[in-house]
This record gives C-alpha cells, sequence and structure tokens, in this order.
C-alpha cells in the first residue's frame, strides 16, 4: 500500500526579484508537497486548492534546503565521547604515523560508540551522506571498518553512505594490499590511496595499485594527495593518466591537492581541464592554515571540475579542532573568496549537497522536483543565500517525508 504524506507550508524559493537599487533578492513561497512513499509526487502552490486524503505535515514556512553531503570524513578516528585530549606533539609525519599507529589497539573498542557520535554530530548539521575514509592498517587490519560499519547500519534508511579503505600508514607496505582487497571484500565500497610520492615513495606503484584493486572490485576511487608543488602535480597528471587508460571516467577523486594551489595559473588551468576532461573530482576541507594554499576552487569549478566540501576527522590524533558542520566549510569558502551578494551566496551551496541548488544560474527553480525523494534540511531563514552566510544553528532534517531527529547515542 502506498503511504501518502502531505507537507504543507514548505517555503521554496522559486525565482529572483531586482530591486531598485540594484540588488537581486531570491523570491520564495509556500508550497505543498504530496509524497508517496518517501517521494515527491505532487507540487503545488500553496493557495492551490488541493483535496488531501492521508496524514498532513505542517512545516510552518520552514525553508527546504538540499540536504548536505559530508564528503570527506574519517567516521573511525575521532575522539569524540572520550576525555579530552589535545594533540600529542610530535617532530614531523613519520612521528605522527607512529603515534597513531601506536594508539591505533587502545581506541578500536570503541570505533563504533565514538563513529556512532560523529554520525550524530554530522546528522544534527542536516547531512543525509556521508563518505567517511577507514584505516586498513597493519596494526588493526579491519577492526575499524567493523566498527564503522555497525555504526553506519544503525542509521540505514537515514544516512546514505561510502565506505573508503584508506591505507593511512602506507599501501605498498607488509600485507597492506591484501588487507585493502580483504577490505573490499567485507564492506568497503571505495579505495583510498595516499600520498604516493610523500607516503609509498613510488608515485606510479602506488597509483597502479590504487587502479588494479580498484577494478578488481568494480569500485571508485577517492586517494588522499598532500604531497605539494610538482611532485603533487605530476601525481595528479599520473593519475588522470592512469584514469583514462582504465576507462574510469567520472569514477575517482582527489582529496585535498593543495598542490594546485602551488601552480602558477597557466598550469592550474591545463590541469583543470584534464581533471573536467576524465571527471576528477576534488575535494576539499577547506582548512584554515595560513601556511598552505587552498585549490583553485573557483577556477575548477568554472573549468566543469566537480568540487565536494567534508569536514575530514576532526577531534583526533591529528588536529582537536572541527564542529561536523559542513555548512561552515561552505561559509568559510564564502568568507575567503568573498562572496558577499546574494546569488554569489548562494551558488556556493552546491559544494556541500554534490551540486544541488534549488535556483539554477538563471534563477529558475529547478529543486525540488517531481520524483526527487523528499529529504530536505528545513532552516528558519529566508533564502539559501542566508543560509550560507548565516549557517543558521537550528536545522531540521527530514528524509522520505518524514522528520529524522539525531539523538544522543
Ligand atoms: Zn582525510
Amino acid at each position: 500500500m502506498t503511504e501518502t504524506i502531505w507537507l504543507v507550508n514548505v517555503k521554496l524559493e522559486t525565482g529572483n526579484r531586482t530591486l531598485e537599487s540594484g540588488a537581486i533578492e531570491t523570491v520564495t513561497g509556500l508550497h505543498t508537497l504530496k509524497v508517496e512513499d518517501g517521494t515527491i509526487t505532487e507540487i503545488y502552490a500553496s493557495d492551490e486548492q488541493v483535496e488531501m486524503t492521508g496524514r498532513t505535515i505542517d512545516l510552518n514556512g520552514q525553508l527546504a534546503v538540499p540536504p548536505l553531503k559530508e564528503m570527506h570524513n574519517h567516521l573511525d578516528k575521532t575522539y569524540m565521547t572520550l576525555d579530552w585530549k589535545a594533540v600529542t606533539p610530535v617532530a614531523n609525519l613519520k612521528e605522527r604515523l607512529a603515534h597513531e599507529a601506536a594508539e591505533l589497539k587502545e581506541l578500536a573498542g570503541s570505533t563504533e560508540k565514538r563513529a556512532k557520535k560523529m554520525i550524530e554530530t554530522l546528522l544534527g548539521h542536516g547531512v543525509t551522506h556521508i563518505r567517511t575514509h577507514v584505516n586498513i592498517d597493519p596494526y588493526i587490519g579491519l577492526q575499524n571498518l567493523e566498527g564503522v560499519k555497525a555504526a553506519l547500519q544503525a542509521y540505514e534508511g537515514i544516512i546514505s553512505h561510502e565506505i573508503v579503505a584508506f591505507p593511512q600508514h602506507g599501501l605498498l607496505r607488509d600485507e597492506v594490499p591484501a588487507l585493502m582487497r580483504e577490505a573490499m571484500r567485507n564492506g568497503a565500497t571505495m579505495v583510498g590511496g595516499l600520498d604516493p610520492a610523500g607516503i609509498d615513495q613510488s608515485i606510479e606503484r602506488s597509483l597502479y595499485e590504487v587502479m588494479d584493486i580498484a577494478t578488481e572490485f568494480n569500485a571508485d576511487v577517492d586517494i588522499h594527495l598532500h604531497d605539494g608543488g610538482q611532485v603533487g602535480l605530476y601525481t595528479t597528471d599520473k593519475w588522470i593518466d592512469v584514469v583514462e587508460a582504465s576507462n574510469y571516467r567520472g569514477r575517482t577523486a582527489l582529496s585535498h591537492s593543495f598542490c594546485l594551489g602551488d601552480a602558477a595559473p597557466l598550469q592550474q588551468m591545463k590541469i583543470a581541464e584534464r581533471l573536467a576532461e576524465q571527471d576528477v573530482a576534488i575535494m576539499s576541507t577547506v582548512p584554515i592554515n595560513l601556511n598552505r594554499t587552498l585549490p583553485p576552487i573557483e577556477l575548477l569549478d568554472a573549468a566543469g571540475v566537480r568540487v565536494h566540501f567534508g569536514c575530514d576527522g576532526f577531534y583526533d590524533s591529528w588536529s582537536p579542532y572541527g564542529t561536523g558542520d559542513v555548512l561552515e566549510k561552505v561559509t568559510r569558502f564564502g568568507e575567503l573568496s568573498r562572496k558577499i551578494e546574494e546569488t554569489a551566496l548562494r551558488r556556493l551551496l552546491k559544494f556541500a549537497t554534490n551540486g544541488v541548488t534549488p535556483l539554477d544560474e538563471e534563477g529558475n527553480r529547478v529543486w525540488p522536483a517531481v520524483g526527487d525523494q523528499a529529504d530536505f534540511v528545513l532552516f528558519d531563514a529566508a533564502s539559501t543565500a542566508e543560509v550560507v552566510a548565516r549557517k543558521p544553528k537550528q536545522r531540521s532534517v527530514m528524509v522520505q517525508g518524514k522528520m529524522v531527529s539525531a539523538t544522543e547515542s
């Protein structure tokens, strides 16, 4: 039997209005949405006469915004639910990794609990999709994968996910390639990689190994790339070659990619074109770091490269900071790139929604549409531009026409 739910007084963005001052304002209107088995089947303006049978949910004029997608996280790493701990001082990356390795066994027992707390935090901020990397390493093997899987299972039907098998301590060592394959057979859905030069110290071998595993399991790829400057650019270029040769267009991403920020503008344009050609997405966590340049997000976007934001691991052995609010990353990027007008603000939302925005570039409503799942984040706001600029704290999440609330676990 079809379950019908009527959502009434849903505020949707419908277009633009140019004021006498020349400023553009977003026009919104109240709507009635018919939802059948979680899918929107009819959309009406509120002043239209509609006969409603079935359950009705009054959204009281809240603004419906596409749900947020957290595209780079490490659910297994967080210290959430444990006692406060700042980061242990180390001299270099090697020592940082050694410290993490020593801690892994101690933390593995609480992975499910910690991951759940992180999921609750993300959900509370409006996230309904999580791409998480999970350590696959010689110290605890697949233990973190098991904990993360169990945590995500508890949110089935509410939060969709991708689990990236992530060789945090290097891919080309010990039994890691075998462990990665084991992870792919046991619930990991994507293949990860990490600094083919800086960590694996063999760029081609590392990239080929990642692609070998990916093709073996017909899985998509997301590689952490912190290698900077020419080395990082060479790695990026090489990866695009591998993607092309393996017929993997549209199935891979590079995370962080600071090297793109290090390049000269002409070089940036060239590599952006190649990334767009093979549809290699760039994941950024828009970190604040005075010593590192962000990848040229706007240039990439303009070249047609998909760019997605994520929170990364936070409050863990790498950093005591972070809130788990991917909207905060959008706001930060807007502030850094000085987006201050209505249309410039609202188009930034796409970096946290897999490209979905209520209005298109011309100001026409393109979301939500009949056939879409009735998934929303609801804000008490005038427009998505306000949401981006002000990142309101108060949010509620609806999935398939039903309110879901983040509860403490
Ligand atoms: Zn990461």
